[in-house]
């Protein structure tokens, strides 16, 4: 008789899930480092995963739900595009992998549930169970690890030998034991050996000695959850990136044979032809962007990351074609997308731009607003 494990598996495959595995709750080995993460701000202004009850959460899943006996520890894969095919793409910026794909916080969640359908089923028992897309409040890689889907990298992304790593976690916690043997004995080996891929190729250099990633520095937090500036040291270094980043996956070697087999990915119509567009009076209030990006994970940045982040690209890129566009976002109501707009302006030593940075200074009120736009003029 195949354990209830071996049931499931199948299952989660069929709805799209790659990787499939089981472990038992438990004090968590990773949650030092974690400690040490936190102690290390590295977290920058993330401040609820520093609080004492995140720390609480994560140190153990039996801590999120007392009743747990087994976690089941998915993953489902997202895009593994290149960067040369993010920038043929979208022509301006590269956006990361999993935006290629719709917000996962919002397809994933229901997956999941059907998955705890299936287990009671089967079981027979009506089970009490939890479902997690996203780190929250887990520490997933580790239980990733602990299920036998991959080993926890230099660049800290879960690695299946098979899979590489461009995939999402999930975690279902469950009062009811799934196997008779719910761990594994042996965990996936590390296969980073003396490879340093990721941490050469960082544009930040903020991958850490530890498997951790320094997010006050990573491309991924300063463009996505960072939700005020992105510190002028390191504007330049974000480059195209309009979206999150994948380099340190891109590079990987344990990404390549998937990356050569990957089927084109394509972002929605409506998005790509979007980000080609760079007619000023076509700049999105609130409402339309909402609108424009509510089926998409880059809603998650609101308006205002999303020009603060536009404007950071525009800047990189230098092209003359897009000064109206960034003259346009000078204008706009938020001072942060003002901010970030002077910076970039200040990239085109154009007569025709001083004189227009010096007519914005007239009337500016917002001091860090002022103060960007005396540095793009010096
Ligand atoms: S996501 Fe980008 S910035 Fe962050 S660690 Fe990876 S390569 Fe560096
Ligand atoms: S690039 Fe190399 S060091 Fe970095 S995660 Fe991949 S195998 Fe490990």
């Amino acid at each position: 008789m195949n354990t209830l494990f071996e049931q499931v598996k199948p299952f989660c495959f069929s709805l799209g899930f790659n990787l499939v595995g089981v472990t038992t709750p438990g004090d968590l080995e990773y949650f030092s480092i974690y400690e040490k993460w936190i102690a290390d701000s590295c977290h920058a202004d993330m401040h609820y995963l520093a609080g004492e009850h995140a720390l609480y959460q994560r140190k153990s899943p039996r801590n999120v739900m007392p009743s747990c006996q087994s976690i089941l520890v998915l993953a489902f894969p997202y895009p593994s595009i290149t960067i040369q095919s993010q920038r043929k793409e979208t022509t301006l910026s590269s956006i990361a992998g999993y935006a290629y794909l719709q917000d996962y916080h919002a397809f994933l969640p229901p997956l999941l549930q059907k998955v705890v359908h299936f287990i009671q089923e089967r079981s027979g028992l009506s089970v009490e169970s939890k479902v997690f897309t996203d780190s929250e409040p887990l520490l997933e890689r580790e239980l990733g690890y602990q299920a036998g889907l991959g080993w926890i990298g230099k660049n800290s992304c879960l690695i299946n030998k098979d899979f590489g790593s461009f995939f999402l976690l999930s975690e279902i916690l469950l009062d009811i034991p799934l196997s008779a043997e719910q761990k594994n004995s042996q965990y996936p080996p590390d296969h980073c050996g003396t490879c340093q891929h990721c941490i050469e190729n960082c544009p930040t250099h903020c991958i850490r000695e530890n498997r951790t990633l320094d997010s006050r520095r990573c491309i991924s937090y300063l463009t996505i959850e960072n939700k005020g500036e992105i510190p002028l040291d390191l504007r330049t270094l974000i480059g195209d990136h309009l979206f999150g980043c994948d380099i340190c996956q891109q590079v990987c070697p344990w990404n390549q044979k998937i990356i050569a087999v990957a089927p084109a990915a394509n972002l929605p119509d409506k998005v790509q032809q979007f980000l080609q567009d760079l007619d000023p009076a076509h700049i999105l209030n609130e409402n339309e962007f909402k609108q424009k990006f509510t089926f998409s994970s880059i809603s998650r940045v609101k308006r205002s990351g999303f020009y603060r982040n536009f404007s950071v690209v525009l800047g990189n890129k230098k092209d003359p074609a897009s000064i109206l566009f960034l003259m346009q976002l000078l204008r706009d109501s938020d001072p942060l997308i003002r901010q970030h707009a002077a910076w970039a302006l200040g990239s085109f030593h154009f007569e025709s731009v001083c004189s227009y940075l010096t007519e914005a200074l007239k009337i500016e009120k917002d001091q860090k607003v002022i103060q960007e736009i005396n540095q793009a003029l010096s």
